[in-house]
């Protein structure tokens, strides 16, 4: 990995393996991330450049 991501729902730096990363299911044009506890809580992410919420 190049680029630092960041957990799309609390904003902390993504690292270890139970963190993931995906792109925006509804644009496609943002790689999200969320860490390990953001998983677990099924905590909501917003897309930045659609507006697509989810888990
Ligand atoms: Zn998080
Ligand atoms: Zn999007």
């Amino acid at each position: 990995m190049s680029s630092e991501s960041r957990c799309s729902s609390c904003g902390i730096p993504l690292k270890g393996e139970k963190s993931v990363d995906f792109k925006c299911p509804s644009c496609a044009n943002v790689v999200m991330g969320r860490c390990g506890n953001c998983r677990d809580q099924s905590a909501k992410y917003i897309c930045p450049e659609c507006g697509f919420q989810g888990p």
